[in-house]
């Protein structure tokens, strides 16, 4: 197995070598490759998707083929000018002087990806790296295994394999590949193996962007258009992947004097979205496999000790299917209230007082969303002072990941580094600055001998 990654990486690295990666026509040929991936493929991703995930239709399209699409299209818009090199001012240090700042490709990348949105999170940092004129390795994630095939299969159809290929593979492909020299590595999964990635890549002093999870609060203060709220909760938790997805709200905190208000809405709106029997509904993702069920299984025993189900519950091991379930005063010590959730169990802690939520944020990880709902002004600038997260939204779940101008990223165990849109391209390079000079003008005050009339410029 490391000899096949060596011999990988070896292929690779010569075609970067041969510096085809780097023009604007290969850079774009492979985006233009990867559209059409998408537009000739639709129908085999989605099923791909169902078939490991049971994702419905909808998600597949709008979360993964719409996120790469979008991806590729701002990539080939923009690249002219990403690449061009940027003029920057110079100061009387250097004068006269131009500098520029160069946008240089970092070489041969390795990206490592997750099972929950499997084509998405594999292709749209491949996208970065591409465009930014790398060969790369891409690693899908071998829990989703008919799509890890798939995309194996389409990029050998559509790409440039000397430059850009999968390897498929579980644990010991991935630590094949972990042992050889890259020049970035893009991990995406939880944070032990992050760490494991982050280990490996010191020995070669290789640079990494992180993507990883944690436990994304919701702030839901009193003063608001609850319906909206509940409404985007549920689309942000239940609608994207059933809760698996890294950005998912993991957990509630609102006032004791609002829950109930907020618990009937939700129920309501919860049967409106995925009907009186959410096990039956085509709307819902399914578990990934029976260890997430057994661990969603076990975390939910545990969270009943103290807390109670106020809304779903049901699941169906047979079908790896679990229902939409709202759990009300779980112990701040249970594993619900400590492990990232990541399925479809929603706690919610209420305090006394909503500023009380500071407290019990910052008392754990930062976390890779924050999420606050309310109509005060003050409270939303103390939220978003006072809390650090990877992102943070007022009044909506999950839009920052969708919006291309942003950074998507992690903070602390959250992750490092950050990408999507131009921050995807600057992930991928190195920005290396380029200052020129003229013979013309040669100010001796800096060359020795250091006589006390130029010690007078210090
Ligand atoms: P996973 O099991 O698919 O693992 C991720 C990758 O790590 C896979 O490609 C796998 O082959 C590799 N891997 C697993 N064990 C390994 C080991 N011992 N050594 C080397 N490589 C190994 O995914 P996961 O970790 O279950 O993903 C869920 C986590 O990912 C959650 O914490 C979630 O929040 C996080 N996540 C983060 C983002 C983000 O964008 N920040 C997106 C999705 C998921």
């Amino acid at each position: 197995m490391g000899l096949e990654a060596e011999a990988t990486v070896r292929e690779l690295r010569a075609a970067y070598t041969t510096g085809k990666t780097k023009s604007f026509e290969w850079r774009a040929s492979q985006l233009k490759a990867t559209q059409k991936i998408l537009t000739l493929h639709s129908d085999q991703i989605i099923q791909a998707l169902r078939s490991d995930l049971k994702k419905p239709e909808f998600e597949a399209v709008i979360h993964e083929i719409c996120v790469i699409s979008a991806s590729c299209k701002l990539a080939l818009k923009e690249l002219h000018r990403w690449m061009k090199p940027q003029k920057v001012k110079t100061s009387l240090i250097s004068f006269p002087s131009s500098a520029t700042i160069v946008s240089e490709p970092l070489g041969l990348v390795l990206v490592i990806s997750a099972w929950n949105f499997p084509f998405a999170l594999s292709l749209d940092p491949v996208v970065g790296a591409i465009a930014a004129g790398n060969a790369v390795v891409l690693k899908p994630s071998e829990s989703a295994p008919t799509t890890s095939s798939l995309l194996a299969k389409l990029v050998e159809k559509y790409m440039d394999t000397s430059a850009v290929k999968v390897v498929e593979g579980a644990v010991a492909q991935t630590t094949a590949l972990l042992h050889q020299k890259w020049d970035k590595i893009f991990y995406t999964g939880g944070s032990e193996v992050g760490r494991i990635v982050l280990n490996c890549a010191a020995k070669h002093l290789t640079p990494v962007v992180l993507e990883l999870g944690g436990k994304c609060p919701a702030v839901l203060d009193s003063n608001i258009n609850l319906k909206v709220a509940a409404r985007r909760i549920i689309a942000g938790k239940w609608g994207r992947n059933n809760g698996q997805a890294c950005i998912s709200p993991d957990y509630i905190i609102t006032t004791k004097h609002f829950v109930s208000q907020l618990v009937n809405i939700m129920s309501v709106e919860l049967e409106k979205f995925f009907g009186k029997e959410p096990l039956q509904s085509k709307e819902l993702s399914g578990i990934i496999n029976t260890h997430h069920f057994n661990r969603l299984v076990k975390l939910l025993d545990d969270a009943q000790v103290s807390g109670k189900i106020v809304c779903g519950g049901e699941r169906d091991v047979s079908n790896l299917k679990m229902a939409p379930t709202i759990i009300l005063d779980v112990s701040r010590d249970s594993i619900a209230m400590d492990e990232e959730i990541f399925g479809p169990i929603l706690p919610i802690l209420t305090v006394d007082k909503i500023e009380e939520c500071f407290g019990v944020i910052n008392g754990k990880e930062k976390p890779l969303a924050a999420y606050l709902f309310t109509n005060d002004k003050k409270l939303e600038e103390k939220f978003v002072r006072n809390i650090s997260a990877g992102g943070i939204i007022i009044n909506d779940t999950i839009l920052h990941f969708l919006e291309p101008g942003l950074p998507f990223g992690g903070i602390g165990e959250s992750g490092m580094g950050a990408y999507h849109g131009k921050f995807s391209f600057d992930a991928f390079s190195h920005k290396k600055p380029v200052l020129k000079r003229g013979f013309a003008i040669d100010i001796s005050t800096r060359y020795p001998p250091y006589t006390p009339g130029k010690r007078r410029f210090l």
